[in-house]
């Protein structure tokens, strides 16, 4: 029997701040792909749940949240029960409530078939934490973008300021740092850089320097 032919997807992993999302969706635009922002899906989870009072458990209440939530794309746009929450998504208590939830292997499963079918489906930027260990395994292309902690930590600091979230610096480090520890310890799908995965470290280059250098690796693979 044939296999299947591998996805037309680029994996991008890498910790919090690390300018994944800038990263894929500016690739994406130059490649004419599109582009999926995997963390908007837990984060999803993460605002439903805090919406419903529902605690970071395996229990009833959250298979009862999970069973009644349609998460959705509408092109790059996560909408949830149909609503595209924008802003709402990007708060820093949703950011924490995505990471406690995502460790749950019920919420883990409810998103790993919508990733797969829209990988399936179309060439794709897909960016999280467990895209090239797990998702998509086979991607003819993962990167595994990084930065030191600090530059993590301004970078974000400048994300929720232009949001109005602005919060100090130490702070922002603290909780990413908090984050990453919680993604890359837990036991399912942790973060992790795969090991066919190109590292990107991004602490001493500018947004532009790191899509040329992403959209060259696309290119010697998808070419164009
Ligand atoms: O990438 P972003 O910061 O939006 O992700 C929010 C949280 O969602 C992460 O801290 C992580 O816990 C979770 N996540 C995940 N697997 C992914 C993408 C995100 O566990 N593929």
């Amino acid at each position: 029997m044939s296999q299947p032919a591998p996805p037309r997807v680029i994996a991008i992993d890498g910790p919090a701040g690390a300018g994944k999302s800038s990263v894929s969706a500016a690739l994406a635009a130059r490649l004419g792909f599109t582009r999926l922002d995997t963390g908007a899906l837990y984060r999803a989870i993460g605002l439903a749940a805090l919406r419903a009072g529902v605690r970071a458990e395996e229990g009833e209440a959250l298979r009862a949240l999970l069973a009644d939530l349609r998460v959705e794309l509408d092109g790059a746009e996560v909408l949830l029960d149909g609503v595209a929450e924008g802003d709402a998504l990007r708060r820093p208590e949703v950011s924490a409530a995505a990471s406690d939830f995502a460790r749950l292997p019920s919420v883990r499963a409810k998103l790993l078939d919508l990733q797969r079918a829209i990988g399936a489906a179309q060439a794709c930027v897909v960016d999280g934490r467990d895209i090239g260990t797990v998702v998509f395994p086979d991607a003819p292309l993962k990167i595994y973008l990084t930065a030191s902690a600090r530059a993590r930590a301004e970078r974000r600091l400048l994300e929720l300021a232009a949001k109005g979230m602005a919060q100090p610096l130490d702070e922002v480090q603290r909780e990413i740092e908090a984050r990453d520890a919680q993604d890359a310890s837990r036991p399912i799908a942790p973060l992790r850089r795969a090991e066919d995965a190109v590292l990107v470290d991004a602490t001493a280059l500018g947004l532009e320097e790191v899509v040329a250098r992403c959209c060259g690796l696309a290119r010697g693979v998808f070419g164009g």
